[in-house]
């Protein structure tokens, strides 16, 4: 059984996932979150942000950004990129996943999940059964309910890093 708290693979960054590999193997949709996966905490959408989604759609890509922040965030940064968006997704509950697959009209199969927090976006994402991929945060400046979340990811971690060397030595 594959632990709700894992994620499917861990990354430095949202942009240095290989993404062209993912599409050959058959990925079509891809839902993001926003803050500290994109961008710092409440920041624009900037150069780099920018060069990533058209990079995507050139791909052959859908996109959606799913954020539990407001729509007034959500769009703006959603219009500057050029993706689809849910906001107030209520992660970790299942519906702004679902409601993500619908709108990029793509299923749990073929649609990977990419964000920075663990019990929102990477449990939210196992339990729709969609791959997910953790990414290093860009800030580490965080409000003091997200830093004790962090502590309570760190031992998560912690067990999540020693499974997957198991696994590695058990191949
Ligand atoms: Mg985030």
């Amino acid at each position: 059984m594959k632990h709700y708290l894992y994620p499917d693979a861990t990354f430095a960054s949202s942009y240095d996932i290989p993404y062209e590999e993912l599409y050959e193997k058959g990925y079509r949709g891809i839902i993001y979150d926003i803050d500290n996966t994109l961008v710092p905490h409440g920041a624009p959408a900037d150069e780099r942000a920018i060069a990533l989604f058209k990079r995507l759609k050139d791909i052959g890509f859908k996109t959606i950004l799913i954020s539990n922040n407001k729509e007034a965030r959500v769009k703006s940064f959603a219009e500057d990129v050029g993706s689809e968006y849910v906001y107030k997704a209520g992660k970790p509950l299942k519906r702004g996943y679902l409601k993500a697959l619908e709108v990029m009209n793509t299923n749990r199969d073929n649609s990977l999940f990419v964000g920075d927090q663990l019990f929102t976006d990477v449990w939210g994402a196992r339990r729709c059964g969609i791959m997910s991929y953790l990414v290093d945060r860009i800030d580490d400046k965080e409000e003091i309910q997200i830093v004790l979340k962090r502590k309570l990811e760190s031992i998560v971690l912690f067990f999540y890093r020693r499974h997957i060397r198991k696994m590695e030595k058990n191949r």
